[in-house]
């Protein structure tokens, strides 16, 4: 079977995880939510004590951070389950200072790349069909209003 990425972008709270799971669930492809990923970094710089508006002390911690996406939308960071925490308001209030992050961004990237080089995904986040996978067979940018997000999941759930 051929393999395909779907990427869908889009600002926050556009609904694009609501979709991207579903698809991902409809078709059987991994779903892979990069704003996770970013909010585990996060998650890990606060558990460290590390100022996140401190790009250098960030970005020397690429090498200890371990990120992986589990089925059932489990995030890990390091073995520890961080599924819950990334969505706490501290992480919530930081990761757009560690987003900013080159490094940071380019080794998540890289990570992105990776996960999709052999398998069916649909990945979400701002930046997946401009930049970290250019050629996916399906590229949606999500420009939805509050009231058709919720009409929309309502109709897709
Ligand atoms: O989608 P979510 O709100 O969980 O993403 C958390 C943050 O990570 C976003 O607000 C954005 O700052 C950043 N992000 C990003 N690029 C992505 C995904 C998320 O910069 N591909």
């Amino acid at each position: 079977m051929k393999k395909v990425v779907v990427a869908i972008d889009g600002p926050a709270a556009a609904g694009k995880s609501t979709i991207a799971k579903k698809v991902a669930l409809i078709k059987g492809y991994t779903y892979i939510d990069t704003g996770a990923m970013y909010r585990a970094f996060t998650w890990y710089c606060l558990q460290k004590n590390v100022d996140c508006q401190d790009e250098k002390a960030c970005v020397a911690l690429i090498p200890e951070v371990k990120i992986e996406l589990k089925p059932n939308n489990i995030v890990l960071c390091n073995n520890i389950d961080v599924t819950t925490a990334i969505r706490q308001t501290d992480v919530s209030g930081n990761v757009s200072y560690i987003a900013s992050y080159k490094d940071i961004r380019l080794a998540l990237v890289d990570l992105q790349r990776a996960m999709a080089k052999n398998t069916s995904v649909v990945m979400d986040g701002r930046d997946i069909g401009t930049n970290v996978i250019k050629d996916a067979e399906l590229k949606i940018r999500l420009r939805v209003s509050a009231d058709v997000r919720v009409t929309l999941a309502s109709a897709i759930t």
